[in-house]
């Protein structure tokens, strides 16, 4: 697959393969550098200038201020928007100074994610994911080409949003080195398989299931039966085409919901903002 923009050509990199080769750009200046970016996150700043965190292809995290950005439409014409894939260009600040963003040019607008509330609401609570849990600069092109690609496929719209919320968050948790255990009981160590009980406890703190003969957790609120637990390894491995062909029935697709947006903030250890929105937003709407 081919494409004449960075950003999707990112997304046919991560569905072609797992290919890690740096599309880094090179420096136009001493202080400059011209990348890849997806924006997180906008906020206003002053009366003039706007604040922007955006995931950048091989630099990580980075927040910049986009100055007069609000006041002149020319340099920034409405294109510094959520969830928007930019090129960029910016100039590193000094000692503890903000980058300042001094060019961006517009790839892919994703202007069908922010004109759809829920759709906004999950794009929403993987940026802020991403946001809270990667640290600042820190090179992470993989989980820049899973957002560009889940972004592009809630912008699509084949697969449900709710389902696409699942993959992305068994994905990053799993790149992240914090995949739940779903396999296997993770206090006796028993297989899922071997064992005959059909619904299984969370245990949080654990890190995944406990089955019914080991002690059960402080909070034993969450379960998930043995068909999520199977969806859900199903969702985290292999090809991501592949992985885009399973199909949720309700009760599951509402466990592992349940589960995820459970798991992932315990184990980052923060709970974005983003997830009472999308909480709110779904309960009023159907997904
Ligand atoms: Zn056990």
């Amino acid at each position: 697959m081919t494409s004449r923009y960075p950003f999707l050509a990112a997304v046919a990199k991560w569905r072609g393969s797992a290919c890690r080769d740096s599309q880094s750009k090179p420096m136009t200046a001493m202080s400059h550098v011209s990348n890849a970016a997806i924006v997180l996150r906008r906020r206003e700043y002053g009366d003039f200038d706007l604040i922007l965190t955006v995931l950048t292809e091989d630099h990580g995290v980075r927040t910049l201020i986009a100055k007069s950005a609000k006041k002149s439409t020319k340099r920034f014409p409405g294109i510094l928007e959520p969830f928007a894939g930019l090129q960029i260009v910016y100039r590193q600040g000094r000692a503890n100074g903000m980058a300042v963003l001094e060019e961006a040019t517009l790839e892919r607008a994703l202007g069908e994610v922010r004109s759809d509330v829920i759709k906004t609401a999950y794009a929403s609570y993987w940026s802020e994911l991403v946001a809270l849990w990667l640290e600042d600069g820190q090179a992470r092109p993989d989980i820049y080409r899973l957002l560009a690609f889940v972004l592009e496929a809630l912008a699509e719209g084949k697969l449900s949003d709710a389902v696409l919320s699942l993959l992305f968050q068994m994905r990053f948790i799993g790149q992240e080195g914090l995949q739940p255990v779903l396999e296997r009981c993770t206090c006796c160590q028993t297989a899922v398989e071997a064992l005959g009980q059909q619904r299984f406890c969370v245990d949080l703190e654990r890190g995944g299931v406990v089955c019914s003969s080991c002690p059960s957790p402080e909070d034993s609120r969450l379960h998930v039966t043995k068909g999520t637990l199977k969806q859900l390894l199903w969702l985290a491995s292999g090809d991501l085409k592949q992985a885009m062909r399973v199909r949720f029935a309700a009760h599951v697709m509402q466990e592992a919901t349940a589960f995820l947006e459970a798991f992932v903030p315990y184990h980052i250890g923060r709970i974005p903002k983003s997830l009472a929105f999308l909480r709110q937003i779904r309960g009023g709407v159907k997904a």
